[in-house]
């Protein structure tokens, strides 16, 4: 089921998610709404605040970047409880956008490689490294578990020139091909 996406200026944003139980009967089919919204929006990556859940989990998908980025072949997969163990490597730039700041876009530097330990979708516990747009899409979507956002990692120049544009988008001045709630009408869930 596709959700509405909860736009930047939500607490649900800015809260610490909780880890999620993997026994919960209505796992499976949450993940399966982070997938639609997030497909439904063409995005690479979905959070579950950002469709209202404080709960730690995130899908991606990069396989539509694979041509540029080899490294995003077959990177596609659910993560779960995730706990992030090391971001090194290079810094590199890339620009960036979220669903929940539609049409902000900014260059933003992140390590080039990421070692997580998650729950995939089948439950199992996995410990691997990702590397370029992988660890990248990681990177921005664990943030998001963590209330963080990309614009946080902009100087404070940066921010000011998008500070109208940050309004607009707090306020629901804005038009986007996928479905989008408020700020002031998004709900918070602490629980599936
Ligand atoms: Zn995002």
């Amino acid at each position: 089921m596709i959700r509405p996406i909860v736009l930047y200026g939500s607490e649900i944003l800015r809260t610490k998610c909780t880890p999620v139980s993997l026994e919960d009967p209505k796992l499976s089919e949450f993940i399966q709404d982070l997938w639609d919204t997030m497909y439904n929006a063409n995005g690479i990556g979905l959070a579950a605040p950002q469709i209202g859940y404080t709960l730690q989990i995130f899908v991606a998908d990069g396989t539509s970047l694979a041509e540029k980025y080899p490294e995003v072949a077959n990177f596609k997969e659910t993560f779960i409880n995730p706990v992030l163990l090391e971001a090194y490597g290079d810094l590199w730039t890339y620009e960036e956008g979220c669903l929940s700041i539609p049409d902000v876009h900014a260059e933003i530097q992140r390590p080039y490689k990421v070692t997580i330990k998650y729950y995939d979708a089948q439950r199992q516990l996995q410990q691997k490294t990702f590397h370029g747009l992988a660890a990248r899409i990681i990177l921005h979507e664990y943030d998001h578990l963590q209330g963080k956002l990309f614009i946080d990692y902009l100087s404070p120049l940066r921010r000011r020139l998008l500070k109208k544009r940050l309004q607009q988008v707090k306020q629901g001045k804005i038009e986007t091909v996928y479905p989008v709630v408020t700020a002031e009408k998004a709900r918070l869930f602490t629980k599936l």
